[in-house]
């Protein structure tokens, strides 16, 4: 999802954590699995997602995400967890708007719009910001680059069975279904990774 400009005509930033500089939001995108699978690209505390949402952010000193792509300070992700829940007691009006465009979306190329506006905050939910991972890393998708600094979101939001059941119907260009579509966990090659919480830490595990 292409994320527009601002009813003012800025675009959203994030800043903070280990990011030196501003990032403006240009995209949003997911990785699901299947119905016997999950999706998420990162496991947290041994666990695997069923979905995970990357919002994708392009530093302010580069014109272009694929130019940022080229350097190890261009690109910012957040990366948002969900679970199925089969009576989710939350919802989100924000990211429920965008999860009911998915079903427009299956074929090949095809196109949806969201309708109104949408706060980037609300595309959080109510997760706790406070609380995240944060470490020097790459792209998911070929070539990888490693030009992300990464800010990922430990507590998954509960997401309905509809909604992520959604994405394991979505086609490729030969028609056939595309599921599991996230990268598998790679070594963390001893750099650093960095949870800030508020929290008590005696019940993390890093995985
Ligand atoms: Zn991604």
């Amino acid at each position: 999802m292409d994320i527009p400009e601002t009813v003012n005509g800025g675009r959203p930033t994030i800043t903070g954590g280990l990011l030196k500089s501003k990032y403006v939001a240009e995209g949003l995108h997911f990785h699901w699995g299947s119905p016997t699978t999950r999706g998420s690209e990162h496991i947290i505390s041994r666990r695997q997602y069923d979905v995970e949402m990357h919002i994708v952010h392009r530093n302010i000193r580069y014109a272009t995400v694929s130019e940022a792509a080229q350097y190890s300070d261009g690109l910012a992700v957040l990366g948002i967890m969900f679970k199925i829940a089969n009576y989710p007691s939350k919802f989100y009006p924000g990211l429920s708007r965008v999860f009911a465009q998915i079903p427009n979306v299956i074929e090949y190329d095809s196109t949806a719009q969201v309708s109104g506006s949408i706060t980037l905050g609300q595309l959080l939910g109510d997760l706790n910001t406070a609380d995240f991972f944060t470490y020097k890393g790459s792209l998911t998708v070929p070539d990888c680059h490693e030009a992300v600094t990464w800010t990922v979101f430990p507590h998954a939001l509960p997401l309905p069975y509809e909604f992520v059941s959604t994405f394991w119907n979505m086609r490729d260009s030969n028609g056939d279904v595309l599921t599991d579509t996230f990268r598998l966990t790679q070594p963390r090659n001893n750099r650093a990774v960095v949870y800030r919480t508020t929290k008590d830490l005696s019940n993390i595990f890093l995985g």
